[in-house]
């Protein structure tokens, strides 16, 4: 049976009906899918593109408190986005999806666009995103293909080779394709992706529960259906010290915004970079200060260290006390830079490392004496 799914048309009938009946029964509730309304799906598709589904619920619920509208999202600032953003990282995503909240209420009558190719044309939204969000706000006839679907089909079908290759995605969108319940897009899309994040795992597939189990040639053929998909070899990461100054003058510090482009963009940080070979930290500082800002410091002592990974590299940051010495800053190796109480810092979307230097600093403040609402 499951050899011919693809070509047996009374199989993929039975297959399209069982999966739809199995999601239907025993679908979660997720109040951005089940409003039906487009501005929800649209949010919570774009925050699922790097986020799982239970770490994104109290982000886009607080994401909706803030922006309740598309218009609203359209008429706030940028540094307001990035605040409500902060912590689900991926920064790019949120400056995008304020561009196109500005396109759709300015531009395209106020509405988000009901077709897989209008949607496509919004700044970050890609195949996936428009596939979800066209299938289930609007019920138009296009399979998803993320992570999730992409191990049930590489499965289902017994796709040996690394999915990541061009020609087996091509094979995997074809099968997509030819799977999907027309008209009824929306459910199936989901079912597919619930199948994969709770039967069809990664590591432990429930196979004997499975409601497609019966048409699955991993299952049928394979010792090991979590072989499938294949891994890609993945390089090892790369790991960078970097050192930041929390640099005072008289009772304010110094913060400085990253550029637009690149990462973490727009988000404001404790200014400082990346150690070079042969300098020590407290060297890096100095001349990273110089090289962003213009200014010279004296470095004190380090205050803490905090590891983070992001997608392609990980760090440690180190942060030390440094006070203002001379020079008028300038915002020459980052976008813009401000004296602030620190305080103020809540008013800022900073990234994951440096909130936690925050929080660390906030703990230990009536040592320190750093932070002026404990003195
Ligand atoms: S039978 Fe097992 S491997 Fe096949 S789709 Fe179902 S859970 Fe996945």
């Amino acid at each position: 049976m499951s050899r011919r799914l693809l070509d047996d048309q009374d199989a993929l009938s039975a297959f399209r009906a069982r999966l739809l009946a199995w999601y239907r029964q025993n679908k979660r509730q997720t109040s951005w899918r089940d409003s039906g309304n487009p501005y929800h799906v649209w949010i919570s598709e774009v925050m699922l593109q790097q986020t799982r589904v239970d770490q994104m619920a109290p982000y886009f619920e607080r994401f909706i408190r803030a922006f309740p509208t598309l218009q609203s999202l359209a008429a706030a600032s940028e540094d307001q986005v990035l605040k409500v953003w902060e912590g689900l990282g991926y920064y790019a995503r949120a400056r995008n999806m304020h561009e196109a909240a500005k396109r759709m209420a300015f531009e395209l009558g106020g509405r988000i666009p009901d077709t897989y190719q209008g949607l496509i044309e919004l700044p970050g939204v890609g195949q996936y995103t428009a596939a979800a969000i066209s299938s289930i706000a609007f019920d138009r006839d296009h399979p998803v293909l993320d992570g999730n679907v992409t191990r049930v089909l590489c499965r289902l079908l017994r796709i040996e080779e690394e999915p990541t290759r061009a020609q087996v995605k091509a094979r995997l969108i074809a099968a997509g394709e030819a799977l999907l319940a027309r008209g009824e897009a929306g459910d199936f899309n989901q079912a597919m992706m619930e199948l994969g994040a709770r039967v069809c795992t990664p590591q432990s597939p429930f196979c004997p529960t499975c409601p497609v189990g019966g048409w699955c040639r991993a299952r049928a053929e394979l010792d090991d259906p979590a072989s499938l998909p294949r891994k890609v070899s993945r390089k090892q990461k790369p790991h960078y010290q970097v050192a930041a100054g929390l640099i005072r003058k008289g009772d304010e510090l110094l913060i400085a915004q990253r550029p637009a482009e690149g990462m973490l963009g727009g988000l404001w940080e404790f200014p400082g970079g990346k150690q070079e070979p042969g300098e020590s930290l407290p060297e890096c500082l100095v001349r990273e200060i110089r090289e962003e800002l213009g200014i010279e410091i004296e470095v004190g002592a380090r205050l803490t260290s905090v590891d983070h990974a992001y997608s392609h590299f990980s760090i440690t940051l180190h942060a030390f006390a440094a006070r203002y010495v001379c020079g008028t800053p300038e915002a020459l190796g980052c976008a813009a830079w401000r004296w602030i109480a620190p305080e103020a810092l809540d008013d800022f979307a900073l990234p994951r490392a440096d909130r936690l230097i925050v929080e660390f600093m906030r703990e230990c403040a009536q040592q320190m004496e750093l932070f002026g609402e404990k003195k």
